[in-house]
């Protein structure tokens, strides 16, 4: 038995998992807790993303222009990236926890490619009212190293502006300014949401309600996911 226990949970290794929600739904916190509790890695390509901006790459400089006008980065580009690391021994084994991909259609034609002959056991749609991401996204803060969140006024840093985890900044993200949210809400509509109904046709889907305490969300997710995990053996 995995002895690690993440509060009163056991660990249960392995799970190919897809978790989508709008921006500020609470996806990232909720795929970390979720790569911690099925002990697979976490891949988020916003954060691969932000991660090749802060080294300067000849890559960082054309992903910049997207991110930072809230538009997506081109579904070759992306494909690409997601490819390459579910291609690593820890993913190809023991699963994964996608965040922020797929995020259209067609990354969720490619994604089926990918993982070929195996599927994934379940897609959770973490679902939270628009009027509360926008509260959620405009008080929302980063740190720029590791990408801890925070939010004001209620989860701010110990010491203001540095992260507790790694002392890096903590910082508003660009693309958390009015307009590039809007835009990418407008682009989760239109690009992401028909996702929703893809999933359902292929039996992936689970909808969980993502508002309430962080623990209790969880609890919510992962009891779904155990009882899919059962139904499917
Ligand atoms: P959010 O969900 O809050 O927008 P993410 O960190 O998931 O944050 O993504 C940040 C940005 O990275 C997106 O606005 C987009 O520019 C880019 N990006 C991330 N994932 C994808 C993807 N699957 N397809 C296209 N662009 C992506
Ligand atoms: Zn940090």
């Amino acid at each position: 038995m995995p002895s690690d226990l993440i509060g009163a949970r056991p660990v249960h290794p392995g799970a190919r998992l897809v978790v989508l929600g709008k921006q500020g739904a609470g996806k990232g916190t909720q795929a970390v807790r979720l790569s911690r509790h099925y002990v697979v890695p976490h891949v988020a390509t916003g954060d691969t993303f932000r991660a090749a901006i802060r080294s300067g790459s000849e890559f960082g400089v054309i992903a910049k222009r997207y991110l930072d006008a809230g538009d997506l980065v081109p579904d070759e580009v992306v494909i690409g990236v997601v490819k390459e690391r579910l291609t690593h021994p820890d993913a190809s084994h023991r699963g994964f926890v996608l965040d922020g991909f797929p995020r259209t259609v067609g990354q969720a034609e490619a994604l089926e490619k990918i993982l070929a002959p195996f599927s994934l056991d379940v897609v959770l749609n973490l679902d939270v009212p628009t009027e509360a991401v926008l509260t959620r996204l405009a008080s929302r803060r980063v740190c720029s190293s590791c990408g801890a969140n925070y939010s004001v006024p209620d989860k701010l840093p110990k010491v203001p502006r540095i992260c507790d985890v790694c002392g890096g900044d903590v910082v508003q993200r660009d693309d958390d300014t009015e307009a590039a949210i809007e835009r990418r809400l407008e682009l989760y509509e239109r690009e992401t949401a028909p996702l929703v109904s893809w999933y359902a046709q292929r039996k992936l889907l689970a909808t969980v309600n993502g508002t309430g305490e962080l623990d209790d969300v969880t609890d919510r997710i992962v009891d779904e996911i155990d009882r899919r995990k059962r139904e499917a053996v």
